[in-house]
């Protein structure tokens, strides 16, 4: 059911919380758009500039490598500056108070960490691109490695190690899911009694399974995003207002 104004959806929300032992959320790009990181689908954000790498065309062509990684680090004045915003705060704030338990996010900017969530209470199902990882044998790098590699010889580094490409430590389109994050979000859907599904579109899957999955497993389901999508029908509660207005008064002291 959707909300009709900003003030009674938080109202509603604040129940829903207060109500809730085990409440799980599961994040997408809208939630880190106020800390300056465009979104994938909004007018202006990354698609609108760039066709996204499929994973293929990565591990095949050094010139998409190459290419990769000069975007990646065009993008890095962006990422290093980004701070957790309202929404990563307030959900902070619940995981604090023991509320949240481990949190989904779809999002690969480390901000969820930066905020105070513990790097293994947060389920990343498209990776992190704060790091590097060699696609063959898994070593880590950091992304300075891979700029000074790139400085000196103009081209994206293979690892020492194996000789496989060394990619950001992301999924990408046509990429395999991580399979321990998937089965441990695919747990917290089954076992949570509130669902917080923030800024995301719904629309990348398999991840777009997981409210639905809360929703049948006998949560109820929260959508916050500012426009529509295609899962509003199954909620029990549509926000569909900005994140960081909405979530503002969860963030506590
Ligand atoms: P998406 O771009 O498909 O959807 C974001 C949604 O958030 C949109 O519906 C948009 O209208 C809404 N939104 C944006 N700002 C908002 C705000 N302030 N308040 C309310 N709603 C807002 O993003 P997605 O669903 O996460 O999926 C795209 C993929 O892009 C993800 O897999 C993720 O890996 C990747 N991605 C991540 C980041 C990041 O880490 N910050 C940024 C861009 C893309």
């Amino acid at each position: 059911m959707r909300a009709s104004d900003l003030r009674s959806g938080v109202e509603r929300l604040g129940g829903m919380i207060a109500e809730s032992k085990v409440i799980v959320p599961f994040t997408g790009a809208g939630i880190s758009t106020e800390c300056g990181i465009p979104d994938f689908r909004s007018p202006g954000g990354l698609w609108t500039r760039n066709r996204p790498i499929p994973y293929d065309e990565f591990v095949a062509s050094q010139d998409a490598r190459d290419e990769a990684w000069r975007r990646r680090f065009a993008m890095e004045p962006t990422f290093a500056a980004a701070r957790p915003g309202r929404g990563h705060r307030a959900l902070a704030a619940l995981y604090k108070a023991g509320k949240i338990p481990a949190i989904i996010t779809q999002n690969i900017d480390n901000l969820h960490q930066n905020s105070g969530f513990a790097a293994e209470h947060v389920i990343e199902l498209h990776g992190n691109t704060t790091y590097a990882r060699c696609i063959g044998c898994g070593e880590h790098y950091g992304l300075a490695w891979v700029k000074e590699r790139m400085d000196a010889t103009s081209y994206a580094p293979d690892c020492p190690a194996c000789g496989e490409p060394v990619k950001t430590a992301t999924i990408s389109f046509g990429q395999a899911m991580p399979e321990d994050a998937m089965q441990r979000a695919d747990q917290l859907a089954r076992n949570c009694d509130l669902f917080l599904a923030i800024g995301s579109s719904l629309v990348v899957w398999p991840a777009a399974g997981f409210p639905m999955l809360a929703k049948r497993c006998g949560a109820r389901l929260v959508i916050i995003n500012n426009e529509p999508t295609d899962q509003d029908a199954l909620a029990d509660l549509v926000i569909q207002h900005d994140i960081g207005e909405t979530l503002g008064p969860f963030v506590g002291n």
